[in-house]
């Protein structure tokens, strides 16, 4: 069932072709019937600001951020909304429903309190260093500070064009904004670090996009997502001033991201010295490492870890070409702009991260007198991805997670179930999933037995026929040599399947998943959105009568039709 503050329009999905010009930003007012949304600006309050006004491209110096209002559009109709979200902010069902909600989250009016900006960043783009970035289609409506102290910024992306907006356009598509709004809610409740997203705002107006670079532009509806984070600060808002040599700005956005983003780090206003911009940087590696471990948990391959989309809380943030693994195949890359290098496959993650953790590094290094402490944080990242990673596997193959309880030949079965799933061509979820299902008594020594067991229980992981029969009684064998090795520890089946589903979701937003809600969200249905919206609440507990469930075809291996299909498997940076 959808959740009740759903709400369901699809009449203005169709570009509205009319639509040429846009209506000038009129940062005209407007009150939701309940919620009076406390506003706490901190990041405009305190940082240093664009003395220039005018909403024209440039290039931004001295500043943080430049004030910059959404720029409205043709025909705001809300088509989902996050409901627990919309709650932890105070947002009521009378709020969401109301037609001033839909005006502000499609940026056509704003509420008392906000104050909208668009940041300044740089960053290394596929390794390279690409200069100012900024938020080119992202403006920041305002800091919501909620009734537990929460603060929220919350940002709308594809609000029009900005400072920063370079050659594009301001806005985003559809297409890219469900696949955002969808995936930052289904790795909330992952329990991934991320941005989440509040709402999903059609705006009547169709947007321009050469889907896969290949001079076939073709209009597609425009939507609009309003992210939510506690802060929007990436590694290169601190680039950007190091880039520019200005130091004295430089530290002041370091000292202001400790203050305001890591409190526990400046207790009772303590002075910000060395020794706590240490600890800041050390704390940043240390969740960013935590962050990565997650993705490779979830099979999660974010597409673009450039330095401009790594957050300096440890979020995942900016879902751009993301894809969720489904045969699982380390190199893979669901972003075709990456295709050749491949710097941003699967396995390369935690590699990159540090990569990018050592550019932060580079950036921030003027204002240490002992970088000493900066080299901590780099190891820092190494230590905790390390002990981090080893846990999560163990988990996931359902070992002690204690290193010093654990199996012996625990490290050889984990790597060498990873190689059997690789050349089998199996399913990453599935598998895992199946695994915990593995009934404690498995035939003695009756490979036939065996063989029966496996085929029923991992009925639908297997993309690759040839592959399956190659490796058929590698697979069984491997199974009964992981079977032994995890029933020593003495814990009951069903406190080990317990276990085991608690790291290995049965659903995530596969690919397909999500294209086919793209698909059906473009037609005007926006159902199978809302669906997935209530499915993934729940990633971890079975849906009761698995077979017959309607959530169960949402735990589905990627079908044969899919492997190739845009969207499917190839996706571009285009959004
Ligand atoms: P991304 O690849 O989404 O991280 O974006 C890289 C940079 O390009 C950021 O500065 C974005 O704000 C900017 N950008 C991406 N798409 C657009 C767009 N349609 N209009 C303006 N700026 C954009
Ligand atoms: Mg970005």
């Amino acid at each position: 069932m959808p959740h009740s503050f759903l709400h369901m329009d699809s009449r203005v999905l169709e570009p509205t072709a009319s639509v040429s010009h846009a209506a000038p930003a009129t940062g005209a007012v407007t009150s939701l019937p309940e919620a009076r949304l406390a506003f706490d600006n901190r990041f405009v309050r305190e940082l240093p600001g664009d003395p220039d006004t005018r909403n024209l491209r440039r290039q931004v110096l001295g500043a943080a951020y430049s004030r910059v209002l959404p720029t409205p559009v043709a025909a705001p109709n809300l088509l989902a909304t996050s409901g627990d979200l919309c709650a932890r902010l105070g947002l009521s069902a009378a709020d969401t429903a109301s037609p001033a909600f839909a005006q502000v989250f499609g940026g056509n009016a704003l509420v008392d309190g906000m104050d909208p900006w668009a940041a300044c960043y740089g960053g290394h783009q596929f390794g390279n260093w690409a200069g100012q970035l900024g938020d080119g289609r992202a403006i920041s409506l305002g800091e919501v500070v909620n009734a537990a102290g929460e603060r929220w910024e919350l940002q709308l992306k594809g609000a029009g064009p900005t400072p920063y907006s370079r050659t594009a356009d301001g806005r985003a598509v559809l297409r890219s904004s469900v696949r955002e709004f969808l995936c930052s809610e289904a790795m909330h409740h992952l329990g991934v670090p991320t941005t989440r997203a509040l709402s999903l705002v059609a705006t009547g107006e169709p947007v321009l996009r050469d889907m896969f670079y290949d001079g076939h532009p073709a209009m597609e509806p425009g939507a609009i997502v309003c992210r939510v984070a506690p802060s929007f600060i990436r590694f290169g808002s601190f680039e950007i001033f190091a880039a520019r040599n200005d130091r004295a700005r430089l530290a002041q956005l370091v000292d202001f991201t400790i203050a305001r983003d890591f409190p526990a780090l400046v207790p009772d206003g303590a002075v910000i010295d060395d020794a706590v911009r240490g600890a800041w940087f050390r704390a940043v590696c240390e969740r960013t490492a935590t962050l990565v471990v997650h993705w490779m948990r979830v099979g999660f391959v974010h597409g673009v870890l450039n330095t401009d989309n790594m957050s300096i809380l440890g979020l995942t943030i900016d879902y751009g070409p993301y894809g969720w693994l489904d045969d699982f195949d380390p190199h893979w890359t669901p972003n075709t702009t990456d295709a050749q290098g491949r710097r941003y496959r699967f396995s390369q993650q935690p590699a990159i991260a540090q990569w990018n953790l050592l550019r932060l590094a580079d950036a921030i290094a003027p204002l240490f007198g002992d970088v000493t402490l900066l080299q901590g944080g780099i190891d820092a990242f190494a230590d905790t991805y390390t002990a981090a990673y080893d846990a999560m596997n163990a988990a996931k193959f359902g070992f002690d997670v204690r290193p010093t309880h654990r199996h012996a030949d625990a490290t050889t079965i984990i790597r060498e179930g990873y190689r059997l799933l690789y050349d089998a061509a199996m399913d990453f979820t599935r598998t895992f999933r199946a695994l915990g299902e593995v009934p404690d008594e498995l035939p003695e020594g009756d490979d036939a037995l065996a063989r029966d067991v496996i085929a029923v229980v991992f009925d639908d992981v297997w993309y690759d026929e040839p592959k399956r029969e190659a490796l058929r009684d590698a697979f069984a064998a491997w199974l009964r040599r992981w079977h032994a090795a995890t029933r020593t520890d003495g814990r009951p089946f069903a406190a080990r399947r317990a276990a085991m589903h608690a790291v290995n979701p049965w659903f995530v937003l596969r690919n397909y998943i999500a294209q086919e809600a793209i698909d059906a969200a473009t037609r005007g249905d926006l159902s199978l959105v809302h669906t997935l919206l209530d499915v993934l609440r729940d990633p971890y507990t079975t849906p009761p009568d698995h077979a017959s469930s309607p959530s169960a075809r949402f735990a589905a291996r990627r079908p044969e039709w899919a492997r190739t299909k845009a969207g499917c498997s190839m996706l571009s940076c285009s959004s």
